[in-house]
């Protein structure tokens, strides 16, 4: 079966054919600011890996997804609000389309075929621009009445600084591709000498550059990652508490979401747990799928709905 899957993030959109399992084409372009941008621009990310043989598209995007309607309710960091994006896409791409919140599809893919595979009580963490959750329980995603998971919204410091949601101390303010930046570029005025300001002279301070350089054993960036995964594993603690998973994975676009962020976190989520000498902190993971897994799992979504799944649609 083939089938394309679209993940529309906060600043890249990937879109992956994918034909009987296998990823045979992908495209990669930048979101768009303005809300007819993010409808024509999946679109043509559809129809530039061809939609011959195509049984159906599925879309993870970033922000509030109305389920199963597919409709984009809002979000801080994509342009548009309540857009009926299954209806437009179907209308113009001419094959079902489901659409969903691009953690959720991230959940499920890692859960398919990634690193929770086996377990059946998922939570999942991605880092990016903010910070996206999704659920998966029993082996479905869990959405609640749709919008479930949006935990990088969750109040992490009341007097904390401003999210791009228009709330006070989100989580995501704290643990994310721009909170990573923020730091960094703190250490950078503050040190304009050192070794990572000289490595950041000429080339942009992004999270995938700083997470690169920590992996390449700069202290500095070593040091700014381990505070942000700090910050991401207090927030994790939280979720264990409230929901128990199985295993947490962490994964998204910030650079290889790798040990150097999760091992801090892992670390500080072991100290904050509630009850920890009578219980055992789950798993927390680094994803297997990388930045591919919401495209994947929307890719997964889409033969979910053509094969008559019952959790593609209600
Ligand atoms: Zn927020």
């Amino acid at each position: 079966m083939a089938t394309i899957g679209v993940d529309l993030g906060g600043t890249k959109i990937l879109a992956l054919r994918c034909e009987d399992g296998t990823v045979v084409a992908r495209h990669r372009t930048t979101t768009p600011r303005t809300p007819d941008g993010t409808v024509a621009a999946i679109h043509e990310a559809a129809r530039a890996l061809g939609l011959e043989g195509v049984e159906a598209v599925g879309v993870g995007i970033a922000g509030l997804v109305r389920w199963p309607e597919g409709s984009f309710a809002w979000g801080p960091h994509v342009a548009g609000s309540d857009l009926p994006l299954r209806i437009e896409l179907e209308g113009t791409l001419g094959v079902p389309v489901v659409v969903d919140n691009d953690a959720n599809v991230a959940a499920l893919a890692e859960h398919r075929l990634g690193a929770a595979v086996g377990y059946r009580n998922v939570i999942m963490v991605t880092l990016g621009t903010g910070i996206g959750g999704g659920i998966v329980v029993d082996g479905r995603i869990y959405r609640g009445e749709s919008f479930a998971g949006e935990w990088g919204h969750m109040l992490y410091d009341p007097h904390g600084i401003l999210c791009d949601c228009g709330k006070r101390g989100c989580w995501e303010t704290v643990a994310s591709g721009p909170a990573l930046v923020r730091l960094a570029r703190e250490v950078i005025e503050l040190n304009p000498d050192s070794s990572f300001a000289v490595r950041f002279a000429d080339t942009p301070v992004t999270g995938e550059a700083i997470t690169a350089a920590a992996d390449a054993g700069d202290e500095i960036a070593r040091g700014l990652v381990a505070q942000v995964g700090a910050h991401l594993g207090r927030g994790i603690c939280s979720l264990i508490a409230i929901l128990d998973p199985e295993v947490v994975v962490v994964g998204g676009g910030l650079g290889s979401v790798g040990e150097s962020v999760v091992a801090p976190a892992r670390r500080v989520a072991a100290d904050c747990l509630h009850g920890s000498a009578h219980r055992m902190l789950p798993p927390i993971l680094v994803a297997a799928l990388g930045p591919d897994a919401g495209a994947i799992g929307a890719a997964l979504l889409a033969a979910d709905h053509v094969e008559g799944v019952s959790e593609a649609r209600r």
